[in-house]
């Protein structure tokens, strides 16, 4: 009998599985479009819940369509949940979530071979739409699963296409619509291997991110209105230019990111004008501003700052705005213990490792606040993802699942108490 400090998983396996994955809705130059609830995330659903079936695991649903099997332990007790999320955005890679997720079943099947029984259960879980591309919020399978916000919320949510269909409607036609309250399943801990979506990994040479932390996240959106007029015709003073107070607080963003200082970051990556015309100024602009950092008071501040520095733009430009709050996700504090754990297991497995915080938002933020939580990284190449190049080498690959594995087994057999 292998000793289970000794433990690999098979790396040969576990890269044919995202390219099988990867083969539902592949792109032709490349990557993946999955989208929530679209055709293609039905069949990405369909391909693990034949191998999780082909795994005997006991397979839940919820109302919201998150997916959860569970492998049992010797006890009857809540299982340690390794999870991610299949869907994708428009231009996805093969790894990101995919990897957080079948590296889960990868683990199943290695101990399967090897017949290896735990204390606890080993249960592994798939997040109905994490990216939000095609329904806002992010992270909603999540959000819901942990009993956060309201799944009946989640449930009228609409397309941002405008199509009109609902979360619930979708998840009834793909078929995943479970019967299982959101909120209500019991978790001992979670853990969630992710590819890092940026550049620090790679440029400083490490195998392996402890992540400590997920940093804070505030979207707002603006509507400005002024009024539409002749480019030639309009005296710069009687303009009332929409587009100019958009263009502004872009550039303001930048600036307060770089007057904080730390940890902040801001972006503007979203602006319309109307009517969007290259000779009229535009009566209409809407934007939405991402503001993060891993100080909530800092986050809070700069957002004070932004709406002090709207006001005053506006009011130079006798322009009216709306202000929407679309996400107020502060920053969380993984669990000490098991980033410590994962820290512990890289060490012992040769592998180089830097605890880190994480600048993208994950399904691990949303099951902190319900059980002991944390995530392990792997680089990505270039810093690349949400684009078809994104591209995590095989090696790495393996070397965070295998920390997957090791710190998924500490989880699995220490003491009951
Ligand atoms: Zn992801």
């Amino acid at each position: 009998m292998i000793k289970q400090e000794e433990l690999r998983i098979n790396i040969d396996r576990l890269v044919g599985s995202l390219r099988q994955l990867g083969d539902i809705g592949a792109l032709a130059g490349g990557g993946v479009c999955r989208l929530a609830l679209t055709d293609e995330d039905k069949a990405g659903r369909d391909l693990l819940s034949t191998w999780m079936r082909e795994l005997d695991l006991d397979i839940k649903t919820d109302e919201l369509g998150n997916m959860v099997g569970i492998r049992k332990g010797r006890q009857s007790v809540p299982p340690v949940l390794i999870g991610s999320h299949l869907d994708t955005v428009g231009t996805g890679g093969l790894y990101d979530g995919s990897l957080g997720v079948l590296a889960g079943l990868e683990i199943m099947r290695i101990l399967d071979e090897f017949q290896i029984a735990t204390e606890r259960p080993l249960a592994i879980a798939n997040f109905t739409n994490e990216e939000g591309v095609r329904f806002t919020p992010d992270m909603m399978g999540s959000l819901a699963f942990s009993g956060i916000v309201a799944a009946s919320e989640m449930l009228s949510a609409k397309t941002v296409d405008g199509s009109g269909k609902t979360v619930g409607e979708e998840l009834t036609r793909i078929g995943y619509a479970g019967a299982i309250p959101c909120g209500t399943f019991e978790v001992d801990s979670f853990l969630e291997l992710h590819i890092e979506q940026g550049p620090l990994l790679e440029e400083e040479g490490v195998d392996i991110g402890a992540v400590s932390m997920v940093q804070g996240i505030y979207w707002t959106e603006y509507q400005f209105t002024g009024s539409s007029n002749h480019a030639g015709t309009t005296p710069l003073h009687l303009r009332r230019d929409a587009g100019l107070v958009a263009a502004a607080t872009a550039t303001f963003v930048r600036q307060l990111a770089l007057k904080m200082g730390g940890d902040q970051v801001g972006t503007v990556g979203l602006i319309e004008l109307f009517p969007n015309l290259i000779n009229v100024m535009a009566e209409r602009a809407r934007i939405i501003v991402d503001l993060r950092n891993t100080d909530a008071q800092a986050l809070a501040q700069a957002q004070q700052l932004l709406e002090a520095e709207i006001e005053l733009l506006a009011a130079a430009e006798k322009i009216a705005f709306e202000k929407t709050e679309l996400v107020r996700f502060p920053p969380v504090q993984f669990d000490r213990e098991i980033v410590a754990v994962i820290e512990k297991v890289s060490e012992d497995l040769g592998y180089s490792h830097k605890k880190m915080p994480s600048g993208a938002g994950h399904d691990a933020q949303m099951l902190a606040p319900i059980c002991p939580t944390a995530m392990i990284f792997v680089p990505s190449v270039g810093g690349i993802s949400h684009n078809i190049e994104e591209f995590t080498k095989r090696s790495d690959i393996e070397k965070g699942a295998n920390v997957l594995l090791q710190a998924a087994l500490r989880l699995l057999n220490r003491p009951l108490d």
